[in-house]
Order: C-alpha cells, then structure tokens, then sequence
C-alpha cells in the first residue's frame, strides 16, 4: 500500500492557478461576503446545475438546518433517524426541540415510514430525515404520513448532492432540504451549506434570517442569526463545479471496481443498488456480517495496519451519545435495525484522486482474509 495514509474521503483541489482570477476579482472589489457576485453567481449556478429553483447558501450545513427548523418554525417533538452525523440531531437540540428517534430500513439504510406513524405524538411538528450515503429516503411515503398529520418535512441532504430518482432532483422533495458543502462532502467549498428552497418567497425569509434579520439597511424584522457564506467559499464552489462531473465519474468508477471485486465474498454486502436514481457516489459502505472470518474492528484494525483509514459511519448512533441517550426512543429495543448495522459498517476509501490499483489492493486486502 502507499505510503501516506489512505483515507475514507479525500478532497479534489483543482490545479492552484485556476483559483487565482476568482482571488484577483476579490480583491480588486474588495467584496468579502455579505451576498457579494461570487455568492450571487454560485446560487444560480447551483440551481441549474442541480434543476431546482431557489437555493440560499450558508455558512455551513449545521447553522443552515438550524436556521431551516427556524424558517419553518419547528417546535416541541421531531420524528428523526439515529442513523446519521451527529449534526442533525443536534440541530433540533439547537432549538428547543425533542428529537424522537425511529429506526431505520435494513436495505435503504433511511427511515423506516413504517415505523413513523406510531411515533407521532399531540407535540409533534416535522419529520427530519437524512438521505443517508446520498441514497433516497422513501419520499413518498414520508410525504403521505406528514400530509397525514400536517407535519413538515425537512431532509438532511448533506449526502445528497447531485442525486436525483425519476422525477428529478432528490432535493425538490419535503419543505426545505438541506446541503452540507464541508470538506469532506462530494461537493465542497471548504465550510459551506446551502438550503433548498420550494419557492421565492421562502428563500427571501431564509435570506433574511440568515443575515441576522435584516431587510434593508435600518430595518431588522425577526431574530436571525449569521449564516452567510463568503465570497472566497463562493467563488470555491464555482471553482469546484466546473470539475464536479469528472469527479463523481471517477467516484463511481471506485464503486463498481469495489462491487465487482466484493459481491459474493462470503460475509460481505455491499449496499445500495442505485437501481433508477442518478447516484453521487458520496459513500462507499459495506456491512461485516457473522459470515465473515474477522469481526468489523477486526478487519478496521486490520486495515489501518496496512494504512488504509475506512470509517464506521455511524458507528455509534446519534441516539448513543450522553445528550441523547436519555430520551425514551434513544432506547436500544427502539432501534434494532440502527442498531445493528452500527455494528456491521464500514464506510471505505473512495475519492476522486484514489488510484484505482489503491482501490484493488483495498478489496483484495478484504477478500484474502477469507481465504
Ligand atoms: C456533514 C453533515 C452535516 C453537517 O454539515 P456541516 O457542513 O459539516 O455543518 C449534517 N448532516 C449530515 C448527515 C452530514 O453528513
């Protein structure tokens, strides 16, 4: 293996010189943030590029599914997975608001819409679903329980960029959807976010809150908070958008070396036919079942001593953390399906400058274990 460790996720950084002019621009303006043209230019860039009308870009994804929660003006009890980053609970931590966790599907990894219902509670508000490894929540579903109920949905697409099902863009479904551009993410601008906004009216509103409240020079209307993103994140994002194609291209050409080289080994599954829907290739996830010679540390360990870093994405659950735990649906007997998988995952290298010797010598690391 390579000397330098292999991560699970890697950045693509174009060639330095292509940034250059979008710095000379900035400080020929003197324009650093506050909804400057770079901020201007990367929101209708990314509504074209992702076929969706309004987009609001944030600071970062957190600070935008708080403000999300706010826009819609979220309280009391929200339906949510703890199969997840820890950010999207603590976003409702954020304000007020109690999460209430339902398990997961075993084959979509996403919420359970059969398990929603019976969570619904006099308190609750909104459901908060994550499209987990950038794979599709049961959209439909979800929507039918929360027209039901007269709930709001809002989905944490933080994995989510670029993917689409039949209809389109997986983010025009739910009420908001919310984008995370972190460095680790398929689309990055260093820190970023953005949310993804049904109509004009609504992006005005998350315009507003996202800038402390301000609709002109003099008038504050709502107590809103700071989650502008600059114009240096901006104007990387226009940078990286220009490569986004050939870097999800190269994303999916890992998984399917990983696919041909691990389905079927004994012990292994590897998840997430993407079947009709246009896949971002964010995550490479696996699940270590009892088949398998070596338990998931082991083959963690394993790796890591032969230098490859793969993560156990989401190991452990949300609801496994102490601000959690105490909470009735944090309970284990809860989230069997969550629970379970927490135990079986692992998340391998996949990026958009691993080589594809790197990517054989990973899986046949995986497979001689069997032998
Ligand atoms: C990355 C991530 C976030 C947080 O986004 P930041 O931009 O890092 O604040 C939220 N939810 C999920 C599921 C994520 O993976």
């Amino acid at each position: 293996m390579s000397k330098r460790p292999i991560f699970v996720t890697q950045p693509f950084l174009p060639p330095l010189e292509e940034f250059t002019p979008y710095l000379e621009k900035i400080w020929e303006s003197k324009i650093l943030t506050n909804g400057g043209p770079f901020h201007q230019q990367l929101e209708e860039a990314l509504c074209e590029y992702l076929g969706v009308k309004h987009i609001s870009l944030f600071t970062n994804g957190t600070i935008a599914l708080i403000t999300a929660l706010q826009a819609l003006r979220i309280t009391g009890e929200v339906i949510t997975t703890p199969y997840s980053f820890v950010a999207t609970s603590h976003a409702l931590l954020w304000n007020g608001i109690k999460p209430v966790f339902v398990d997961i599907n075993p084959d979509t990894l996403n919420l359970d819409p059969n398990k929603i219902e019976s969570a619904i509670t006099p308190q609750t508000t909104a459901i908060l679903p994550v499209h987990c490894y950038g794979h599709p929540c049961n959209v439909k579903s979800i929507q039918n329980i929360a027209d039901l109920y007269n709930l709001k949905v809002i989905y944490d697409a933080a994995h989510a960029f670029g993917v689409e099902d039949t209809g389109g863009s997986i983010l025009r479904h739910g009420d908001l959807s919310v984008l995370s551009f972190h460095a680790t993410k398929v689309f990055t601008t260093f820190e970023g976010g953005a949310i993804v906004c049904p109509n004009a009216k609504t992006k005005q509103h998350i315009d507003h809150l996202k800038n402390f409240g301000f609709v002109d020079e003099m008038t504050v209307v709502m107590p809103g908070i700071n989650g502008k993103m600059s114009e240096i994140n901006a104007a990387l994002g226009l940078l990286q958008l220009q490569h986004i194609d050939k870097t999800i291209a190269h994303r999916r050409e890992v998984d399917r070396l990983y696919r041909k080289r691990l389905e079927g080994v004994k012990g292994i599954r590897c998840l997430h036919d993407t079947g009709e829907s246009v896949a971002n290739h964010a995550y490479f996830p696996i699940l270590i079942g009892p088949d398998y010679p070596l338990t998931r540390d082991e083959l963690y360990q394993k790796l890591k001593n032969r230098g490859v870093q793969p993560r156990r994405y989401f190991y452990p659950l949300i609801s496994d953390f102490p601000m959690y735990r105490g909470i009735p649906s944090a309970h284990r007997d809860n989230l069997p399906v969550a629970d379970n998988i927490a135990h079986k995952v692992l998340c391998l290298p996949i990026y958009p400058d691993l080589e594809m010797a790197v990517v054989e010598e990973i899986a046949q690391l995986i497979v001689l274990q069997t032998n």
